[in-house]
């Protein structure tokens, strides 16, 4: 069964789309099958990764309607199937991608006359998710209807914390957004966590952000951080994730060691429920 992330902080710059792609990238490395799906207008995942069009004749569109590239914006608009607009990572392994451009702008209009517009992009999830072993979403910087579409498609939501003087501004909303949509759309919706990025150890900031964030989420917080690393900004003018691009890398490393973080955490998860479920079967 696969688990569905949502990256989302209603901040823009704080490195969402970052964690997007060098977190599918080291899962992928670290074979597990990966989806990433691109909910961001922007397109900074997609064109992060220089996805390609695919051949146009398989997509079952009606002929005058068939998109330059099916994105996530015909999933959610249009009704093409998502195992249509999924595209396979050109060098990695078990990376598959459903891109975004500016289309999606419109969404939040088109979809406002749907109905249960909430539930559309969970619907088009919940028809590939099964297929990987993770699937993530990189959201865009608001708690509109896509990100509340998001969100209510995961199991969880993984909270990028940029190691800066105003980092905990807005995280309020975000969690009542999360509180919100736990109450009336998804009611296992989780914590993956809080994941601090920009990270200066050099910095007497980012030790003090790091502090704040672990004294209000304790337990909750990666025990990774992701520090200020060149290479990271580098790598997506090149359409190259990290571990492509430097794989020897502070910033790459960091996030094979978030992946890492993540598959242990959901071993332990999965042992736990086993040993009570043995417990209760005894
Ligand atoms: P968001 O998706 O939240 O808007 P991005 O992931 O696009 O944020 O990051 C914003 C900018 O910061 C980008 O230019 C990105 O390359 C850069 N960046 C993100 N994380 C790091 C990091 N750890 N070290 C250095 N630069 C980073
Ligand atoms: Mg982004």
């Amino acid at each position: 069964m696969g688990r569905v992330i949502a990256i989302a902080n209603q901040k823009g710059g704080v490195g969402k789309t970052t964690t997007a792609i060098n977190l599918a990238a080291s899962l992928a490395v670290l074979e597990k099958k990966v989806l990433l799906i691109d909910a961001d207008p922007q397109g900074n995942a997609t064109t992060g990764l220089k996805i390609e069009a695919p051949d146009q004749q398989q997509l079952s569109l009606p002929d005058n309607d068939v998109p330059a590239i099916p994105t996530l914006y015909d999933c959610l608009v249009n009704d093409l199937e998502p195992q249509e607009a999924i595209l396979k990572h050109p060098r990695i392994n078990n990376l598959d991608i459903i891109p975004s451009n500016i289309d999606l702008v419109g969404a939040d209009v088109d979809m406002l006359t749907m109905s249960d517009r909430e539930l559309i992009m969970r619907k088009a999830v919940d028809k590939v998710k099964d297929n990987y072993a993770y699937v993530l979403i990189d959201c865009c910087p608001s708690l509109g209807i896509l990100t509340v579409n998001a969100l209510t498609a995961s199991d969880s939501v993984l909270i990028p914390v940029q190691c800066e003087y105003f980092a905990m501004d807005g995280l309020g909303k975000l969690i009542n957004t999360i509180l919100l949509i736990r109450e009336n759309l998804q009611p296992n919706l989780e914590y993956e966590g809080f994941l601090l990025t920009m990270y200066d150890g050099r910095n007497n900031l980012s030790l003090e952000v790091y502090q704040l964030v672990k004294d209000n989420f304790q337990e909750m917080v990666f025990k990774t951080v992701i520090s200020r690393n060149v290479r990271l900004s580098e790598a997506p003018s090149h359409g190259l994730a990290a571990i492509e691009y430097d794989a020897s890398s502070k910033g790459a490393q960091n996030y094979l060691n978030l992946a890492k973080e993540i598959i242990d955490k959901e071993n332990a998860l999965a042992a736990d429920a086993n040993k009570q479920a043995e417990g209760e079967t005894k």
